[in-house]
């Protein structure tokens, strides 16, 4: 006789955003169909989660996975196993470092072939809004596109030129809008970093600190406001990644009063690391905006706990080591390599500062991911959704090394950092994709996944 489920998870403490339950989960066809106390059927599988915690799987919607193009860099296997170890369950690529770039829907299916035979975890993609590329919108939203990402700064990628006027960012709105599709943006005025850095370099310099005063928070704020005040404008739906400080949270926050639809991403490396990481870890630390003044972590971290943030995104950027090892710390390529140890230590921090954080980290990782970009049955430990989690040991502080990265390059910030936070294991639809340190062997390949209307 067939089993009711083909996998339990019995024992452990489930994580929802509203709380923490010692509840067990039934799985069929790779969704939970029982949350109860106690199910006592059996299954093809079972897992004992006896002390751990069973969190939603991270939907991370901001990784830099390179992949066609710059495999070198990252790519579709070694960027999703490691998001796996370090407890994600899906993400979504931007559009700007695979080449070619995703800006129209050819090269919006080619990367999503290869995704599907490469990704352990699903995914969605996003497509690019450059200058010049608006009739290939309606393209990209059949296509399946979660949104349109925009830098409103250079994005150091030639093939993927920013939107760094008003009026173009204006159209690309206006047509986002028209289509129901929502736009990222990188929030950096164009004119101010350019002249901040010209001055610089007219000067001589090439340290880290003289690198970071290029780019001061009002290089952020002053694009924020032009986001949203055009999002307001066009009715266009805005999703500000990557905002650094609590006074960029705050812009957001009043736009959000004003009824424009804006929603706030962070990183964990805003949460974790300040300025001083840059300049005594250098290049690991080097990223756009930068890293901020300890005073700034600690106001991310209130606005966090406020409830103005809306999602965690690790912002997950690498490079050849060669592009990271530069005498010249503004010739060194930016992007901080996150996606495996960033989301455990920010848990672990987050239970530091609060033990009865872990509702609110399921939803800034998870729900409010899924119902942000409209992924139907994804984000939660409930009935009716994929069976997708993580089952993390918390409690007994151990250093993350970077020896146990899955990145193609072994670098990130936070070796030698204490965790209490372990990822022992992840699950995607029903199938374990990682154990204990390793990718499972034959594990199924990722889903494509598209937002729901
Ligand atoms: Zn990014």
């Amino acid at each position: 006789m067939a089993e009711r489920f083909e996998l339990l998870i019995r024992n452990g403490s489930v994580v929802t955003p509203e709380g923490v339950q010692r509840v067990d989960l039934g799985v069929a066809a790779g969704r939970i169909v029982r949350v109860a106390a106690a199910i006592t059927d059996s299954a093809a599988e079972e897992i004992d989660a006896t002390g751990l915690h069973v969190f939603p799987g991270i939907l991370d919607a901001h990784v830099h996975f390179n992949e066609p193009g710059r495999t070198e860099w990252e790519g579709l296997t070694s960027g999703p196993a490691a998001l796996a170890a370090g407890g994600g369950t899906w993400f979504c690529d931007m559009p700007l470092n695979s080449n070619p770039p995703v800006i129209d829907a050819a090269n919006f299916a080619a990367k999503r072939r290869l995704a599907e035979q490469k990704s352990v975890v699903d995914f969605s993609l996003w497509g690019g809004l450059v200058p010049g590329n608006l009739d290939q919108l309606a393209g990209l939203r059949d296509a399946g596109a979660i949104g349109l990402k925009a830098f409103m700064c250079g994005s150091g990628i030639e093939e993927f030129p920013g939107v760094t006027d008003a009026a173009t960012l204006r159209a690309g709105m206006k047509r986002a809008a028209a289509l129901g599709m929502l736009v990222a943006v990188h929030a950096e005025d164009d004119a101010m970093a350019n002249t901040l850095t010209a001055a610089a370099r007219a000067g001589g310099a090439t340290d880290p600190r003289a690198w970071l005063a290029t780019r001061p928070v009002e290089v952020e704020l002053a694009a924020i406001r032009t986001a949203t005040d055009l999002a307001g404008e066009t009715g266009c739906a805005l999703h500000i990644v990557h905002v650094s400080s609590p006074e960029g949270i705050a812009l957001i926050t009043a736009a959000k009063k004003r009824g424009v639809d804006v929603t706030a991403e962070t990183c964990p490396h805003y949460l974790l690391l300040n300025e001083e990481d840059v300049v005594r870890q250098g290049a690991v630390a080097k990223c756009t905006p930068p890293l901020r003044p300890g005073a700034a972590r600690t106001g991310l971290w209130r606005a966090a706990e406020a409830g103005q943030i809306d999602t965690i995104g690790s912002d997950h950027s690498p490079a050849p080591p060669a592009m990271k090892t530069a005498a010249d710390f503004f010739a060194i390529w930016g992007g901080i390599s996150g996606c495996q140890h960033g989301f455990p230590l920010l848990l672990s921090e987050a239970v530091a500062r609060d033990a009865g954080a872990l509702p609110r980290l399921a939803g800034l990782l998870a729900a409010n991911v899924a119902r942000r970009f409209k992924l139907a049955h994804k984000g939660r430990l409930a009935e009716g959704y994929d069976a997708d989690f993580a089952l993390l040991e918390l409690g007994r502080a151990q250093p993350l090394d970077n020896g146990e990265l899955l990145y193609r390059h072994r670098q990130g910030p936070y070796h030698g950092r204490s965790s209490t936070v372990r990822v022992r294991r992840t699950v995607v639809r029903g199938r374990t994709v990682y154990s204990e340190g390793r990718i499972a062997s034959g594990t199924a390949r990722g889903s494509f996944i598209q937002p729901q209307n």
